[in-house]
């Protein structure tokens, strides 16, 4: 099952803005850089050249040098590196107010900003700093204020019914894309229920499309804030979509139906799947080498396919956990003896034998392997896709029935 398209847990963050909480934090923010402002006279009348300064000036004096890259650290802290590309798709703007939004964008995209030369700059630059950062917030309170967010009128085609779900318009897309995006949620759902998980589906499905980060992403959950998301442009992909979100669906069930006990059945789970894995892997590379045409002998030849240079076996070791190594050495240059190896597994893969892990069951996709959780949500897909091997389906009823 395909699973590299999975957004991770730590991209999950900055990928949808909350923009009334953004806002607020920069409030604060602001409020915290204004106060640094009114420091500023009593800093500057007790400058006396003749007397050492105090420990409390110097501290405040920083404070004011390092200003402006410490508020563009806290900005982005806040949010606002992307909560502007959320107002520009989030809300109806009108022209001059786009316009407006886009310029904060865009000096909230640079790369970082630097500290004032030293405390005499930072005297005479603080407050121009100060007044743009509190213009800044003003435009941007003024637009929220006299602009509609996108999507919030209930006519037609921005919200759609699909079962148990409403899947929302959030980007102003056309009736196709939330066709499509309604089918998919109607059908995650039908098989959900086939299976008697039927308590994940409830609430909004969200078509956003800043899910583009990556563009395999094709649905993702927060588990913080129970929110579902799913993709604008599903079309040709209806069906990656679909185990998609059946599987960002299983991280539902896990964050909100699974107790303490079944979450640590889910890491037994996992465990199991990985040492059965490894045991499937050492029995496919056993039974390879049972077969003396494929078995890597002294005097085989490798082509190292990245350098293009010939490598030749010396010969195969085992280690305590019974897993294999070619041994080999660069075959122009029989002085090498021992400086290279490679594991059988790969040396089967440069070969182009695949290992047959069916039998005793590994992870369900590779991407399973990542960590117990992920494994979990992409068996729950695989079981309600009816792809799931009978043993894994048995280890992952005991779990959720
Ligand atoms: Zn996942």
């Amino acid at each position: 099952m395909p699973g590299h398209r999975i957004l991770k847990r730590y991209l999950q963050a900055d990928a949808i803005s909350d923009i009334p909480r953004n806002m607020f934090s920069w409030k604060k923010v602001v409020e915290t850089y204004s106060e640094l402002e009114t420091e500023l006279p009593l800093l500057l009348a007790r400058i006396d050249p003749s007397q050492p300064k105090s420990r409390d000036d110097l501290r405040k004096e920083y404070a004011c040098t390092t200003a402006p890259e410490r508020y563009y650290r806290d900005a982005m802290t806040v949010g606002l590196g992307s909560m502007f590309l959320a107002i520009l798709q989030q809300y109806d703007l009108e022209s001059k107010d786009q316009k407006a939004i886009e310029k904060l964008a865009q000096f909230y995209s640079k790369r970082s900003a630097r500290k004032f030369q030293d405390f005499s700059v930072a005297a005479k630059k603080l407050p121009e700093l100060i007044l743009t950062i509190n213009t800044q917030l003003q435009i941007t309170q003024d637009v929220l204020s006299r602009s509609k967010p996108r999507g919030t009128e209930s006519d037609g085609h921005k919200v759609v019914d699909a079962g148990p779900f409403r899947v929302v318009n959030t980007g102003n897309f056309s009736v196709e894309v939330m066709t499509i995006a309604g089918k998919v949620a109607q059908e995650a759902a039908r098989r959900l229920s086939s299976k008697g998980l039927g308590k994940v589906c409830y609430g909004d499905i969200l078509v956003s499309n800043r899910l583009n980060r990556k563009k395999e992403i094709l649905a993702f959950y927060l588990p913080g804030k129970d929110e579902m998301f799913i993709r604008a442009d599903l079309k040709g992909h209806e069906h990656d979509a679909l185990d998609t979100l059946v599987h960002e669906l299983g991280h539902r069930l896990y964050a909100k139906f699974l107790g303490g006990h079944q979450r640590s059945l889910v890491h037994t789970m996992y465990r199991r799947i990985q040492d059965g894995h490894n045991g499937s892997k050492r029995e496919a590379i056993q039974d390879l080498l049972n077969d003396p045409s494929t078995k890597p002998k002294a005097g085989d030849v490798l082509v190292d396919p990245k350098k293009n240079v010939e490598l030749m076996v010396t010969n195969l070791s085992f280690d305590y956990k019974g897993e294999g190594k070619v041994h080999l050495t660069f075959k122009d240059d029989p002085k090498s003896v021992g400086q290279t190896s490679i594991s059988l597994e790969g040396w089967y893969q440069h070969k182009g034998i695949k290992l047959d892990l069916a039998k005793v069951g590994g992870f369900v996709s590779h991407y399973a392997s990542t960590d117990p959780e992920e494994n979990f949500a992409e068996m729950v897909s695989a079981y309600c896709m009816g792809k799931l091997h009978p043993s894994q389906v048995e280890m992952l009823e005991e779990i959720i029935k």
